[in-house]
Order: structure tokens, then C-alpha cells, then sequence
């Protein structure tokens, strides 16, 4: 049987804004963020076994969306060189930031806001930021029949979307 591809999808709710934009994407707005990672693979024919006729179980590709929606899900994500971010951690006297891959998450009295250290929060750079991310969790072995992530879709509105391939 040739390998298949499996996909799992999240949606997560996402305000941001891009600074340097001439059109309405400088304006801070926000979208419903519809995240699709997918995987390829061999399905395993081995009678009893807990993945028989499964690529991998979804659940694991639910894992590493669960971690994005930990991140993301109704945040502010902003670019670190965004004067608005100066100016919310600033009024709001937020405490020191929390790291987390690629950039800060500061809890402020507007809300959790993220910002991004040098990716301005377009779906192409998030579909690559949260691809890294994805990856790491799913850590597929690298050894021939393994399951493979091939990538991320990052889809913005219906009409607009963002795939950034890993194999
Ligand atoms: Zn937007």
C-alpha cells in the first residue's frame, strides 16, 4: 500500500497586526486561526497493536496543536519592533516577561500578549514559527518507515492561507 497523509485541524482566536502594513492589516484586529498540521506514513497492518491501520495515532498530532493553543488561543501577538508593544507593557507595569520559543508572553492588564522577536505575525512566518514548534512536539524518528511531518497550513480567513512544507 503506498503511504498516505493524515491532517489534524485546531482553531484558535488570534489578534495581531502588522506595523509596516500601507493597508488594513496595520489596524489591530483579530482572526479565527484555523491550524492544520500533516503527517505521512505507512499504515501498520499488525493485528492487536493500538495503532493497527492507523499512519499514527491523531491524538499525537493533537498534542502538538494543543501546545499552539496554549500559546496562542486568545492572545495579542504583536512584532517586538511594534511601538504599540512599548506602549502596552509600559501603561500596564506588566512583570517581566516569560519566554517562550522565538519571543516574550507578557501578562498585562489588557492581557496576555505575545511578542514575536523578529517575525512580524503574518501567517507565513506563524505557519513556519508554529511548523518549528509542531515538529518538535510530534519528534518523529528520523528512521526509514517513521512517520514524516510535511507540514503546516495556516489558514487566516477562508480565502487566505499559508503552507510551509518540511519534506
Ligand atoms: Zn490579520
Amino acid at each position: 500500500m503506498p503511504p498516505k497523509i493524515i491532517e489534524r485541524t485546531c482553531t484558535i482566536e488570534m489578534g495581531h497586526r502588522l506595523p509596516d502594513h500601507k493597508g488594513k492589516c496595520r489596524n489591530i484586529h483579530g482572526h479565527s486561526w484555523k491550524i492544520t498540521l500533516a503527517v505521512s506514513g505507512f499504515v501498520r497492518h499488525e493485528l492487536g497493536h493500538p495503532e493497527d491501520g492507523m499512519i499514527v495515532d491523531y491524538d499525537v498530532i493533537k498534542a502538538a496543536l494543543k501546545r499552539i493553543d496554549e500559546l496562542f488561543d486568545h492572545t495579542l501577538t504583536l512584532c517586538d519592533h511594534d511601538p504599540l508593544v512599548n506602549s502596552l507593557i509600559k501603561e500596564s507595569n506588566a512583570p517581566g516577561p516569560q519566554s517562550f520559543p522565538w519571543g516574550l508572553r507578557y501578562t498585562t492588564c489588557y492581557g496576555v500578549i505575545n511578542v514575536l522577536v523578529g517575525w512580524p505575525p503574518t501567517s507565513e512566518n506563524l505557519a513556519y514559527l508554529w511548523g518549528e514548534l509542531a515538529k518538535d512536539i510530534l519528534n518523529f524518528s528520523s528512521a526509514k518507515g517513521s512517520p514524516v511531518f510535511e507540514g503546516i497550513s495556516v489558514k487566516e480567513t477562508e480565502n487566505s492561507e499559508a503552507f510551509c512544507a518540511w519534506e
